[in-house]
């Protein structure tokens, strides 16, 4: 018997972070970052404080004000997956006040501590709810793995090679999220992208950097870094969210991701990547009013490289104090 369809083909679904997005593309709908959607806008800075006008306080974290303002734009986006755990409390209460407003929230929580038997649970709820199944999603999973290998290949150009620049990487990774929400011509675009980029010369920069630490505001940190001379080869969540592990089944593929869970899974793929990428040092993003910020200690404390911590509240370009920071930090570093 097959499931119910309760979005006709096509539909708008916004997601507030990285999900399985597998279980969207089954469903045969369309899935549809709402963090790319409100930082690629013109509109992104007044967005922000349009959430403040609506009520938002001061002191909540840019992202979830600028989703809200987005959502306000796009009313043909027909519900919205949030992930009400492993995500951050901010976001749940988005959720709520989108609800409020009569928009459709659909929720998924990433298990905590990760559990295999509970990632099947939420995983079968999610494909229920979006009128699927786990066959339909185990082969939109193996038609998304060339894509993802052509994404990894991508990342490789950019720490071996230095073929990519890590703007660029950080661009075409941070997309995996929802695959601009048509994962054919996203995928045709990172194959052209990757024919061009295995023309150019290899290059190898003096300083090399990690970025760690959720997806920065800032509009123009990387073309910074590279005027000075620093390489950024490691974009954290990014390279989350395009699912580096192949092979995996889709709860596998889901519990080993991880932006969702503790600190220490981070720690072990940040040790792993300072080791392998040879990272000179690290730079920490953190988000104004996340609580995120708190792990910034541990970062520093483990890892054993340099690391500069910055903070960013709004889509803006860096301001002059951070610029500095990271002018002195790239001096240091430089052999
Ligand atoms: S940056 Fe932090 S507070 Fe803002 S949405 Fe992401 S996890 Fe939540």
């Amino acid at each position: 018997m097959q499931p119910f369809r309760p979005y006709p083909p096509g539909t708008k679904i916004g997601l507030t972070t990285t999900i399985p997005v597998e279980a969207v593309l089954a469903a045969g709908l369309t899935p549809v970052d709402l963090n790319n959607l409100f930082i690629s806008s013109p509109k992104a800075l007044s967005r922000v404080s349009a959430a403040e006008t609506a009520g938002f306080p001061r002191t909540v974290c840019a992202w979830v004000k600028g989703i809200y303002a987005t959502l306000q734009d796009h009313p043909e986006i027909e519900a919205v997956i949030v992930a009400c755990q492993g995500d951050c409390s901010y976001t749940q209460a988005l959720g709520e006040i989108l609800e409020a407003e009569s928009r459709q929230v659909i929720h998924f929580k990433f298990p905590y501590p990760p559990d295999r038997g509970q990632m099947g649970q939420e995983l079968e709820s999610l494909l229920e709810r979006l009128g699927t199944t786990a066959r339909d999603a185990v082969r939109v999973q193996e038609q998304l793995e060339p894509l993802r290998r052509d994404l990894r290949r991508l990342d490789r150009f950019t720490w071996e090679t230095g073929q990519v620049r890590g703007e660029e990487n950080f661009s075409y990774l941070i997309s995996s999220s929802d695959f601009e929400s048509n994962p054919e011509a996203y995928a045709r675009k990172v194959e052209d992208f990757l024919e061009q980029a295995e023309k150019r010369p290899h290059r190898s920069s003096l300083v090399r950097l990690g970025l760690v630490g959720i997806p920065p505001i800032f509009t123009d940190l990387w073309a910074y870094l590279e005027e000075l001379g620093a390489a950024v080869v490691f974009n954290e969540i990014p390279r989350q969210f395009s699912m580096p592990y192949p092979g995996l089944d889709l709860a596998e593929q889901y519990l080993r991701y991880t932006y969702p869970y503790d600190i220490f899974t981070r720690l072990g793929d940040l040790e792993e990547a300072v080791k392998e990428r040879r990272l000179d040092g690290l730079v920490h993003y953190t988000q104004s009013f996340c609580f995120r910020q708190m792990f910034d200690q541990i970062i520093r404390e483990r890892l054993g490289v340099p690391v500069l911590t910055i903070e960013g509240d709004r889509p803006t370009r860096l301001d002059s104090r951070t610029r500095m920071r990271l002018e002195a930090f790239v001096d240091v570093l430089r052999p």
